[in-house]
C-alpha cells in the first residue's frame, strides 16, 4: 500500500494532486465509475475496505444470500459485449455467482490497477486554497484529488443487537454482513439466528435443512412472498440474450426500474373474484410482482391493502401446519408491501420442521447473550452458532463512519443531524465537487439500474467541469432545500412512510436512530431522470459553478 504523499502546491501553482478523483467503493457502483471516468482520460483512485471487489456481494456471503430481482435485470447494461458473454444460470443468482460476475467485470475491464484494497477511508476533508479534497485512510496515508465520489453503499453498515452480552458469546457468532470467507459446517449444530428482514429469511429458508437445531428468534414478522427461483435453460438463455435492448427499455420506463411496474387498476375497480384471481397470479409468479406489479393504490390506501395482506395471511396459515406459529408470523404492525418485502423460497414450510423453532421475543424478550446462548425471559437457550441478521444503519450509516467536512470544517453528519438534505441525492451545499452515488435522496429501486444512471450523471457532470475549465461544482443551499422538500413531499401518504423500517431512517441498535425520516426518494424512476436531464441539458445552471 502506498504511503502518506507529500503534495503540497508550490504558491501561485495549481495544486499538485495525487489524482483527478478518488472513489470510495469499489461495489458496483464504484467499478462503473472508476470505468466511466477512465474513459475521460481521468487518473483515478477507488479505496475499497476489502479485499475484493463486489461490495454488497463481496461482504454478504451468508448462507442463501441471493439476487430477488431477475439476474438479468440486474446486471449491468453498459457493454453489449459483456451482456453477450455472460450466461445467468438461475432466475435469480446466488451470491456466489454474482460475485464471480462482478470479478469478471473487474478483469474484463482491468479495474483493479486503480483500486486499493484493505484501504478504510477514515476521514474525507475539503481544502478551498486547493479545491480539492483529501481523503484519509485508516493507517493514517492521505491522498488528494479534486473529486470525490463516494460509491459506499445504502446498506453497508451492518449493526449489531444492542443486547446485554454479545461480546460474551463463547461459541461462533456471525453478522450475516461481516460472513466468514471459509465455509461454516452446521451439521448437527445448534444455531439461533436474530432478525427475520431479507436476509434473515434467506438464511433459515437454507440453513434450516442442514442445522440440528433452529431457533429463530423474531421480534417482528415480515410479510414474504415466493421468490420462484429456477434455472436459466438454453432456449431462455437465447431468449433472454435477444431481449435485452426491449428489457433494459422496459426497466427505464417502468417505476422502480423493476420488470414489473404498478397495474393501472385500483384494488376496488375489479369484482372479489376478479381480485383474487390477480393475486393468486402474482403469487405464483417470479419475482418482485406481487410488490411492484400490484394495483396500483395497495401502497397508498388502507383498504387496499388490506385486502392484499389478508391473501397472504390466509397463505400463511395454509403453508404453515401448527396455527399458533402461523399467527406469530403473520405481521399485525404494518401492511403488505409497506416495508422491504422478502422473496422466498419454502420459508413458511421450515417451521413445519421438527428442528426448527419459533421464539417471538415480543412475548419472551431476549434478556442477554451468555457465554453458552440466549437468554429470555423464560427459558436459557444454548448454542453452538449465532446468526445476527440485524440489518444495517441504513442510508445514513455509511456517510456516519467517515469524518467527512466541508466548507469551513462543517461536518457532514452534524449537517445532517435531522435527517439528510441533498441536491438530486447527488450532492450537499458545504461540501464542493463531492458527488455521492446510491446517496439518501436518490431513486433506488432496483439498485443497478439506478447506479448506472447516477454514475452517468456524474460522469457528465464531472466531464462538463473539465471541459469547462471548472475546478469548483457545488449545490446551492436553495436547491438541496428544494430538492429535500421535493422529497419530503413525495413521500406524502405513502403507508411505507408510517412504518418503522430501514427505509423510514429506524434503527433500534443505532442511537439516535429513533424518529422515522424521509430518506429514500419515491418518486418515480422515469421523474427522477427527466429532472437530472434537464439539469444537465441546462448545463448544471442550478450549481454554483466556478
Ligand atoms: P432488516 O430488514 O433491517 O432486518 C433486520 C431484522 O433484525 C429485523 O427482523 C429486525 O427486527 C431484527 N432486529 C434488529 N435488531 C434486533 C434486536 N436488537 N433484537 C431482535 N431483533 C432485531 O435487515 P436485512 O434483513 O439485512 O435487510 C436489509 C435490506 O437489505 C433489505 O430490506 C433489502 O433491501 C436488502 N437485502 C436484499 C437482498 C436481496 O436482494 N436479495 C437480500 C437481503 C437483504 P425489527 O423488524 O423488529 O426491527
Amino acid at each position: 500500500m502506498a504511503g502518506p504523499r507529500e503534495t503540497q502546491a508550490p504558491p501561485d501553482a495549481a495544486p499538485v494532486l495525487d489524482y483527478e478523483a478518488i472513489v470510495i467503493g469499489a461495489g458496483m457502483s464504484g467499478m462503473y465509475q472508476l470505468h466511466r471516468l477512465r474513459e475521460l482520460g481521468m487518473r483515478v483512485r477507488v479505496f475499497e475496505a476489502g479485499t475484493g471487489i463486489g461490495g454488497t456481494w463481496y461482504w454478504n456471503r451468508y448462507p442463501g444470500a441471493r439476487f430477488d430481482s431477475e439476474s438479468y435485470s440486474y446486471g449491468y447494461s453498459f457493454s453489449k459485449e459483456l451482456l453477450e458473454e455472460w450466461n445467468w444460470s438461475e432466475h435469480f443468482a446466488g451470491q456466489p455467482e454474482t460475485l464471480r460476475y462482478l470479478n469478471h467485470v473487474a478483469d474484463k475491464f482491468d479495474l483493479r490497477r486503480d483500486i486499493q484494497f484493505r484501504s478504510r477511508v477514515a476521514a474525507a476533508t475539503y481544502q478551498e486554497d486547493t479545491r480539492s479534497w483529501t481523503v484519509t485512510l485508516q493507517d493514517d496515508s492521505r491522498f488528494r484529488a479534486r473529486f470525490l465520489i463516494t460509491a459506499i453503499g445504502p446498506l453497508s453498515a451492518p449493526t449489531l443487537p444492542r443486547i446485554e452480552g454479545v461480546d460474551t458469546f463463547q461459541g461462533q457468532s456471525f453478522h450475516t454482513a461481516r460472513w466468514p470467507h471459509e465455509p461454516v459446517d452446521f451439521t448437527g449444530k445448534r444455531v439461533a439466528v436474530i432478525g427475520t428482514g431479507a436476509t434473515g429469511v434467506q438464511t433459515i429458508q437454507t440453513i434450516a435443512k442442514s442445522v440440528g437445531r433452529l431457533s429463530v428468534f423474531q421480534r417482528t414478522p415480515n410479510w414474504c412472498a415466493p421468490l420462484h427461483n429456477g434455472k436459466i435453460d438454453a432456449e431462455t438463455q437465447k431468449k433472454i440474450k435477444s431481449g435485452y435492448p426491449e428489457m433494459f427499455r422496459r426497466c427505464q420506463e417502468t417505476f422502480a426500474c423493476f420488470l414489473h411496474t404498478p397495474d393501472p387498476r385500483g384494488a376496488f375497480e375489479v369484482s372479489d373474484e376478479e381480485r383474487e384471481a390477480f393475486y393468486e397470479k402474482l403469487y405464483a409468479e417470479r419475482g418482485f410482482g406481487i410488490w411492484q406489479g400490484n394495483f396500483r393504490d395497495i401502497l397508498i390506501d388502507r383498504k387496499a391493502n388490506a385486502t392484499i395482506s389478508d391473501f397472504v395471511a390466509r397463505k400463511i396459515r395454509q403453508r404453515v401446519k401448527d396455527p399458533e406459529i402461523a399467527e406469530k408470523l403473520i405481521p399485525r404492525n404494518h401492511g403488505f408491501g409497506t416495508r422491504r418485502l422478502p422473496l422466498e423460497t419454502f420459508y413458511y414450510e421450515a417451521y413445519n420442521q421438527d428442528n426448527v423453532e419459533l421464539v417471538d421475543i415480543t412475548e419472551t424478550p431476549i434478556q442477554r447473550i451468555t457465554p453458552k446462548g440466549i437468554k429470555t425471559s423464560t427459558a436459557e437457550y444454548e448454542f453452538d452458532i449465532i446468526i445476527y441478521a440485524t440489518g444495517f444503519d441504513a442510508i445514513t450509516g455509511s456517510f456516519n463512519k467517515i469524518d467527512f467536512r466541508g466548507v469551513d470544517g462543517v461536518k457532514l453528519k452534524e449537517k445532517w443531524k435531522h435527517g439528510p438534505q441533498t441536491y438530486l441525492g447527488v450532492m450537499v451545499d458545504g461540501f464542493p465537487n463531492m458527488m455521492m452515488l446510491m446517496g439518501p435522496h436518490t431513486a433506488l429501486g432496483n439498485i443497478p439500474r439506478s447506479i448506472e444512471y447516477n454514475v452517468d450523471w456524474v460522469t457528465g457532470l464531472i466531464g462538463y467541469a473539465r471541459e469547462s475549465s471548472l475546478t469548483r461544482v457545488e449545490a446551492t443551499a436553495m436547491g438541496v432545500t428544494a430538492w429535500t422538500d421535493h422529497v419530503k413531499a413525495l413521500g406524502v401518504g405513502l403507508l411505507s412512510n408510517e412504518v418503522d423500517s430501514w427505509m423510514t431512517g429506524i434503527n433500534s441498535n443505532v442511537e439516535g436512530k429513533q424518529t422515522r425520516i424521509v430518506a429514500r426518494y419515491s418518486g418515480s424512476a422515469p421523474a427522477y431522470r427527466a429532472k437530472c436531464d434537464e439539469v444537465a441539458a441546462n448545463r448544471y445552471r442550478e450549481l454554483a459553478l466556478g
